[in-house]
């Protein structure tokens, strides 16, 4: 018999999504966890539910592995200064969204650009949203941007106090390919992952990477590859999915034209797989609660693309992209949770097919590391059916 700190039963399953592109959907109506990690996927009929915690009767809905935004610019706790926001982060849980990853947090106002004061603030963001998760949701954070003058030695400290991202190349003083590619490689060396901006200047102080820069830096991710907002050309976009592995991100913040034109070439590559999806936000454009989900809902529609395939997009594939231990249902992997159904009055015989209409489905739940953490969305057009707390 198991015994638990902590055992969470969820029954009632209308449908599994994996974020697995090799198979989308898994078959099973209930997923126990233990203690925050996923211990068994399938029927009920055949899972050890006895003696659990809590029990949720999710009501026929489906549930998917909690949404992963890749590129976001947190600056502190739940408030950014970007757009004078206060709880954007529990607004964008209430998108199903649970983890969020940091592209560098460059909205700090007075933002030190010195190499010790950039390292001690990448050092203390990746401290303080560590030690405190607004809702319950992940920020991955501390990830400072790169600039001249920074030395080996920095990329090993910088790793060896707990800073394992960088911030998007290109929004400090290196734009250049030469040291781009140098201080990237310094930082895998160290166990970093690393992302760019590509494409035109942002807001005032950004500023243009072209696919060149792109390629010679080689970063871990090709950040917002259909711009932020200012797309590359289309030959130069073709050029780095063709050219190079690196992870194609797509954001809502970015242009729509770019990001159809991204997922066709990866689809025409039959590497799929290595579309991931971010807002980048806060940004000029503002906060968007819904902005992947509404990426997966224009993805699918626009780009013709199974909604339990485009689903994958912001889950599984930024997982296995990046190397988390959320965003797929399988064995051991973090209890992070949406529970969502087809919206009401939206067109489509279920959510999938509600989806690829151009739908958002209605946000009923999420949970993470095994806790609920919301419940019936405050953002998402209202579901059809609701899961319950039992
Ligand atoms: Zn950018």
């Amino acid at each position: 018999m198991e015994t638990s700190e902590n055992k969470l039963v969820i029954k009632n399953i209308g449908m599994i999504l994996s974020g697995k592109l090799e198979q989308p959907i898994l078959d099973g109506d209930c997923i126990v966890s233990i203690d925050g990690k996923i211990s068994a996927i399938g029927y009920e009929k055949d899972l050890n539910t006895d003696q659990p915690d809590q029990v949720i009767n999710a009501n026929g809905v489906t549930i998917s592995p909690g949404l992963i935004d890749s590129h976001i610019h947190p600056v502190v706790g739940d408030y950014t200064p970007r757009q004078q926001q206060l709880h954007w982060i529990d607004s964008t849980l209430n998108g199903g969204v649970t983890t969020l990853i940091s592209a560098g947090e460059v909205h700090m106002p007075g933002r030190p650009k010195d190499i010790v004061g950039l390292k001690a603030m990448a050092i203390a963001a990746q401290r303080w949203y560590e030690n405190f998760r607004p809702s319950g949701v992940k920020v991955l954070a501390g990830a400072p941007v790169i600039e001249h003058g920074m030395e080996e030695e920095d990329f090993k400290q910088l790793s060896d106090a707990g800073v394992k991202l960088l911030g998007e190349v290109g929004l400090g003083s290196v734009k250049d390919g030469p040291t781009a590619k140098k201080m990237v490689q310094w930082a895998r060396k160290y166990g970093m992952q690393s992302t760019i901006h590509t494409g035109g200047p942002s807001i005032p102080g950004s500023g243009l990477i072209d696919k060149d820069v792109v390629l010679e830096a080689d970063t871990d991710v090709i950040g917002h590859i259909n711009g932020g907002h200012s797309a590359l050309p289309d030959d130069q976009i073709v050029c780095l999915c063709e050219s190079c592995q690196r992870s194609l991100e797509i954001v809502h913040n970015g242009n729509e034209r770019a990001a159809i034109l991204t997922l066709n070439t990866a689809r025409e590559l039959d590497q799929l797989d290595r579309i991931i999806l971010g807002t980048d936000g806060p940004a000029g454009s503002g906060v968007q609660p819904l902005g992947i989900l509404r990426m997966i809902a224009f993805l699918s529609s626009f780009g013709n693309i199974p909604a339990e395939v485009a689903f994958c997009f912001g889950t599984g594939n930024t997982s296995r992209n990046r190397k988390l231990d959320v965003g797929l249902m399988e064995v051991g992997y973090c209890a992070d949770f949406v529970l969502m159904d087809q919206a009401q009055h939206s067109p489509g015989n279920n959510l999938l097919a509600s989806v690829e209409q151009g739908n958002l489905p209605g946000v009923g739940m999420t949970i993470i590391d095994g806790m609920v953490r919301s419940q019936r969305s405050r953002n998402t057009p209202p579901a059809q059916k609701l899961p319950q707390i039992i």
